[in-house]
């Protein structure tokens, strides 16, 4: 289920952005250099005018395509922000004494190990073994596991989906991402989202080996404890939370 607070979602962004240091404007700040000779004036003039408004032009190509390119990468990025965390902005009006780490709400770089944290405390303790187990396999493999969300207050939860409902326009759409206070499997304590997506992509490849499934098609970073996954491999994934009856 929807997983980040918005306020949670934003530093991601934020780390995201801070591998995006190499600006690929900067790469054209040299510009276009005119090695001058000295030649006659006339033609000649006119042809190293004609070759600098040449290389003027393609500089402004070189500077639109990494501009082209600078939009696509955020576009991205955001993209994978808006795919691992859920949708921008759910969480943003919570109140803040429900968003905080007491509710479930977890910093950034939340670790399965980091039990002090009531997000993680809270989590079935056969789930957390589990992430716990893939999370040291992962590491060999140099995959970083981040626990976006764990166990959550059935408040939070309510805040969650209250923000959802405002921000999808409608319960139905909202459905699709948040699910209730007394459906919501993060309330139980049987659901985690890990991130980033390296380490759900591991997961989507290692994680049922441990016992760990994703279980909506929408949701790539949300994984529940199924038993029977080392031998008998993961259930079909519904395609969001409404095909889930567990959400009725
Ligand atoms: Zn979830």
């Amino acid at each position: 289920m929807t997983t980040r607070t918005a306020a949670s979602a934003q530093p991601s962004t934020d780390r995201l952005g801070a591998i995006d240091h190499q600006d690929p404007l900067h790469h054209t700040e040299a510009g276009p250099r005119s090695t001058i000779r000295r030649e006659p004036a006339g033609a000649c003039r006119v042809g190293f005018t004609q070759r600098r408004l040449g290389a003027v032009q393609r500089g402004l190509g070189v500077v639109a395509v990494g501009i082209g390119l600078a939009v696509l990468l955020v576009a991205a990025l955001a993209g994978c922000a808006v795919s691992q965390t859920g949708e921008p902005g759910v969480g943003a009006s919570i109140d803040a004494d429900v968003r905080d780490t007491d509710n479930g709400a977890l910093p950034d770089d939340a670790r399965i190990t980091d039990t002090e944290l009531p997000g993680i405390a809270g989590l079935d303790a056969d789930l957390r073994a589990a992430v716990t187990a893939a999370a040291e396999s992962a590491r060999l493999d140099g995959v970083t596991f981040t626990v976006n969300s764990g166990w959550r207050s059935a408040a939070y939860q309510a805040g969650l989906l209250d923000d959802a409902v405002s921000n999808y326009g409608s319960k139905a759409e909202a459905a699709r991402w948040v699910a209730t206070p007394e459906t919501s499997p993060h309330v139980s304590g049987d659901a985690v989202d890990i991130g980033p997506m390296d380490a759900s992509s591991w997961l989507a490849q290692h994680g049922a080996d441990f016992g760990l499934c994703q279980i909506y098609g929408n949701e790539a970073w949300h994984y529940e404890l199924r038993p029977a996954a080392p031998t008998d491999g993961c259930p079909h994934q519904y395609a969001d939370p409404t095909e889930d009856p567990r959400m009725r």
